[in-house]
């Protein structure tokens, strides 16, 4: 595990791959038509092309990190939303979403601006396009090639053409370690075990995923080895599945936690701390381990990862109000969470709930109540899936 961690860190920071940043992007609208300026800190070959129903530009980058900030509020009027993401290895993409059909009038890079950044440029008149119709000259094909190559790392896995995404589903604690415990005695390892294998029936059955879960009995596995597990087969996406407690039995609603060096409040922080004592608890130390896993985090490769995690809180955050599952004021938050380390796999964990809470914890430990919630996560994911392509 050690020595694939250092080729990895290694393998991260000698990488040109992720040596571009995109800076920026902006809009501008002259007549009918619509140009699109994409700056990056380095000169960047790119592909575009239009996509029909619902209408879409497609740009295809080199693996970059994505420095424009929020872009989900349409920023011209003909373009509805952008939203990105690792495309396939060595390749980041951008799609932004368009108010009525478009034809690309013309693709091409401009020298660099004062400030130092590079510029692409793509001006989209209106009117539908037949055929697919590319510009730019970024060859997907050799880049994918030449990251692989690199090193040990298989980047963020993409779901492959023809094959469904895979779902990892990690049920917490197991075995020797309980997690919380309720009022009534009830253990929070027996609440997400059957709601594990509850969510992989229901996407099966959604005939779109493939799934697996990091436990299927009581048992218990090292945090490490549950990211290490999603990491072998490919995840396409893992969620770990937890329900809380807390000193004050009052506090119930569910949350959902991205990965942060920094918890974004003290519950968080002392949540994560409770969590990762897991291992701790199973009488496994990971400790050195995980400093290897920190100076991975702080490398830039996986900003691209977290903001498709946090992409995905969010919509699991929209999913559970929406299916009326109750749920903790901000909802999503951040904390250090050892499960939630894979530098290349989309991750979020679940606290469905609080156990500490006499009701709440009846509630999770009935199939009909979870059913609500599974329904909630079901809906998250597939819009995740939806919207990434
Ligand atoms: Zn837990």
């Amino acid at each position: 595990m050690k020595r694939v961690l250092l080729s990895l860190f290694i393998f991260l920071l000698s990488s040109p791959a992720f040596a571009l940043d995109l800076e920026t992007i902006r809009f501008g609208q002259h007549g009918a038509d619509t140009r699109i300026v994409i700056e990056t800190s380095e000169p960047a070959d790119f592909k575009s092309f239009i996509l029909p129903n619902p209408e879409r530009l497609i740009v295809d980058l080199p693996l970059f990190v994505w420095q424009a900030g929020d872009m989900t509020i349409p920023l011209n009027p003909q373009i509805k939303n952008v939203r990105y993401a690792v495309h396939k290895p060595g390749v980041s993409r951008i799609v932004f979403e368009l108010a009525q059909a478009k034809t690309i009038k013309a693709a091409f890079k401009l020298d660099p601006l004062e400030n130092g950044n590079h510029r692409l440029v793509i001006d989209l008149k209106p009117g539908g396009h037949t055929g697919i119709d590319t510009h730019g000259s970024l060859n997907t094909e050799k880049v994918a090639l030449t990251t692989q190559n690199t090193g040990t790392l298989t980047p963020t896995p993409s779901p492959v053409r023809g094959k469904k995404p895979l779902i990892v589903i990690d049920p917490g604690h197991g075995g020797t370690d309980p997690g919380a415990i309720s009022p009534q005695k009830i253990h929070e390892k027996n609440i997400v075990l059957p709601m594990a294998h509850e969510l992989k029936d229901a996407l099966e059955a959604s005939g779109k995923y493939r799934v697996k879960l990091t436990r299927t009995t009581d048992t218990y596995i090292t945090l490490g080895n549950r990211v290490k597990l999603s990491r072998q087969w490919g995840a396409d996406m893992f969620i770990s599945l937890h329900a809380d407690s807390i000193d004050n039995s009052s506090i119930r609603g569910a949350s959902i936690y991205t990965l942060s060096n920094t918890a974004s409040d003290k519950l968080s922080a002392k949540l994560a701390e409770k969590e990762n004592k897991s291992d701790i608890i199973a009488g496994v130390d990971l400790t050195h381990e995980d400093k290897v896993v920190v100076d991975i985090l702080t490398s830039l490769a996986m900003r691209d990862t977290q903001n498709q995690s946090r992409f995905f809180a969010n919509l699991l955050v929209d999913s559970f109000k929406n299916k009326g599952v109750r749920t903790l004021p901000n909802t999503h938050r951040y904390a250090g969470f050892a499960v939630l380390k894979a530098p290349d796999v989309p991750a979020v964990l679940i606290e469905a709930g609080f156990v500490s809470n006499r009701t709440e914890a009846q509630q999770l430990s009935d199939r009909s109540y979870r059913r609500k919630v599974i329904g909630a996560i079901q809906t998250g994911i597939d819009t995740y899936f939806d919207k990434t392509l």
